[in-house]
């Protein structure tokens, strides 16, 4: 099966992987704005308190360098009602890694309308918008120092009674007693001693424990032994119940239970609709599902 060989490294890369992979990372979102220095003109105009998770994208279009005879977007529409899963497919370079750029902030688009609960993310000051996001993303961000620092990150005035109960929805909580000092067990920056899938569970704990309404999760492509994999598929269920989650997606039963599954090629939508729908339509989508056993790209 085709593997992705860059999904979201561009976000990553260009804020460094530190950024990306954080639930609610206020404190590095401080960082990125400081040296980005593109909020001058916003106003806390809205501040989504109470945001509900409903995301719009109207003939949005973007590219990344001025003057590209192709648009990397190319006027994007879909509704996202809140608590839905919309799963963005589609071949790489397709554009699925720039809609959350956009969705973010990262990039601001350059023509068409991204409306969050109906308001202009444009009049969204850039903390607000990310506080209301948390990322489950390939690589997880590890620092120096203790299980529950690590966790914790995703909402940093949580208390210690929190982080163990997001530890627990995350599935997370039986590796971690089994580690020498437990939720004070040290781990290195390059995550020494645990293993990729306990890093996506810590990165869904985290996630769980800084709450937000939107969810953007980067399906691992790597392989990840089979019952932590059931782990996190059990803990990402949980994470996503209630929540607007867009995934890019690469497995196929993410990918069919997703409320719309959004098919992009060459910066557009091709295709829109639930696995069936898609399937029925024998189009692109039906063909990539029969190129592919058991993996969608
Ligand atoms: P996907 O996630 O579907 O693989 P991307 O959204 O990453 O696709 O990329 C869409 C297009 O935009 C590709 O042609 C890619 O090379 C280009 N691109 C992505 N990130 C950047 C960037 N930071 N600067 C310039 N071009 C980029």
């Amino acid at each position: 099966a085709r593997q992705f060989t860059r999904p979201l490294n561009d976000l990553a890369n260009q804020f460094n992987t530190l950024l990306s992979a954080i639930a609610g990372a206020e404190r590095v979102f401080h960082i990125l704005d400081e040296q980005t220095e593109m909020d001058q003109n916003e106003s806390s105009l809205s501040t989504l308190n109470e945001a509900k998770g409903e995301v719009v994208f109207d003939h949005v279009s973007f590219s990344y360098k001025d003057g590209d005879e192709q648009q990397t977007l190319d006027k994007i529409s879909f509704q996202a009602s809140p608590g839905e899963t919309i799963a963005l497919v589609g071949p790489t370079g397709a554009g699925k890694t720039t809609v959350i750029n956009l969705i973010t902030r990262f990039y601001d688009a350059n023509a068409g309308t991204i409306l969050i609960d109906g308001i202009n993310i444009n009049e969204i000051n850039r903390d607000e918008l990310r506080k209301q996001m948390a990322f489950v993303l390939q690589d997880t961000f590890l620092f120096n120092g203790t299980i529950i620092e690590n966790i914790r990150y995703g909402r940093l005035e949580a208390t210690d009674a929190e982080v163990i109960e997001a530890a627990k929805l995350a599935n997370a909580d039986s590796f971690i007693e089994k580690l020498p000092n437990q939720y004070h067990a040290k781990i290195s920056d390059d995550g020494n001693g645990i293993s990729h899938g306990q890093k996506q569970l810590l990165a869904i704990a985290r996630a769980m424990l800084a709450n937000p309404k939107i969810l953007i999760l980067d399906e691992a492509t790597s392989s990840i032994d089979t019952i932590t994999e059931l782990k996190i598929q059990e803990a990402l269920s949980r994470l996503m119940e209630g929540r607007t989650t867009f995934v890019i997606a690469h497995r196929l039963n993410t990918i069919q239970t997703a409320d719309q599954i959004l098919v992009l090629k060459d910066g557009q939508i091709i295709e829109k609709g639930t696995h069936g729908e898609l399937i029925d339509m024998k189009g692109f989508y039906h063909e990539m599902q029969y190129r592919q056993s058991d993996e969608v790209v």
